[in-house]
């Protein structure tokens, strides 16, 4: 399989899915379907979100190599530090260099609900940085890196400024593209690119999109991560959240819109936050794709 990096140098734009490691094994199997009906879109690389903690987090990998051996595309395994030890960090690097995994999404990850209070100590990494640095110290170049990137800031660092420092702390620890937390903006995310590059930072950033699809549980989700809802996105949404179809239809409108004019703009392409489901992703790229 290829490493990102590679696909990024080569390619003007990219496209790639994430999901995240279902619970049940009819979850796994719905996944598998949704994965066979959206390859037909040729992703350059399919991600897999890495659990909080718990048993889930072994599943990552499953789903990783699934993509990559039924249907030979690049894949892109999250990776977390909260709760591990950079022994256990060390282990899991082999275990995925083994599988012949080549893409690692390098992050901190937040403690989960039921250790809500666990801090780091010396046998574990504080900051994606660190583990960054860790992977190419113990890895030399077997992996391509990626790391989230927040136009908006961190939900815990609002100040944008410093913010961009501590993403390009990573960068010089050896992150190779940026994948950024989903945002209504546009300007966010070229202001945010223009705030990297000021400081020298080149690497790839890639968007996250997350079409809407239920406005009610957008709201709480972007009240958890520190995304904005936009007056734009309220003013069209609010007023059709009881009625599926047409938040469907219009969250369908709002995302091409928005990847239009992001790839117009420079981006070197669209990461989408599929959650497991076929559609609207499908919707939205076969609209994109009429459109070039
Ligand atoms: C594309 C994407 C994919 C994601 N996938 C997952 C996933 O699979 N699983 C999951 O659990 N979560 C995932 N997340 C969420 C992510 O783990 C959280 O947002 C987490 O809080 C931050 O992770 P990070 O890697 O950006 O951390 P870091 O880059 O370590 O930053 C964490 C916080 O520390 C601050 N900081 C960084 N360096 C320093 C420093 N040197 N000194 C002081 N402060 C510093 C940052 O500003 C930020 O507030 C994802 C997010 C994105 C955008």
């Amino acid at each position: 399989m290829d490493k990102i990096a590679d696909i990024l140098k080569k390619k003007e734009h990219v496209c790639s899915f994430e999901f995240f490691p279902p619970k049940t094994d009819k979850g796994f199997e719905n996944l598998v379907r949704t994965i066979e009906q959206l390859a037909v879109f040729k992703p350059d690389f399919i991600s897999c979100t890495y659990g909080a903690g718990g048993g889930n987090r072994a599943k990552t990998l499953d789903v990783v190599q699934h993509i990559q051996q039924q249907h030979k595309i690049t894949e892109l395994t999250h990776l977390t530090c909260v709760l591990h030890t950079k022994n256990e960090i060390r282990n899991i690097l082999e275990d995925i260099r083994s599988r012949g995994i080549k893409n690692v999404l390098a992050l901190r990850g937040d403690p989960p609900q039921d250790n809500p209070g666990w801090k780091p100590g010396r046998d574990n990494f504080k900051y994606s940085s660190e583990l960054c640095r860790f992977i190419r110290d113990h890895f030399g170049n077997d992996f391509s890196i990626g790391v989230a990137g927040f136009p908006e800031g961190h939900i815990l660092c609002p100040d944008k400024d410093r913010d961009a420092q501590y993403l390009k702390a990573k960068i010089d620890n050896g992150a190779d593209f940026v994948i950024t937390q989903l945002f209504f903006d546009n300007k966010l995310y070229f202001d945010y690119a223009a705030r990297l590059r000021k400081l020298g930072v080149t690497a790839p950033i890639i968007p996250g999109i997350l079409p809407v699809t239920n406005y009610q549980g957008l709201v709480k989700f972007c009240g958890t991560c520190g995304a904005t809802v936009t007056e734009e996105v309220k003013k069209i949404f609010e007023p059709i959240q009881n009625d599926p179809e047409a938040t469907i239809a219009a969250g369908v409108r709002f995302a091409v819109r928005q990847c239009r004019e992001l790839l117009d703009g420079g981006a070197p392409g669209l990461h989408f936050y599929c959650l497991n489901k076929i559609s609207p992703t499908d919707k939205i790229l076969a609209e994109l794709r009429k459109q070039k």
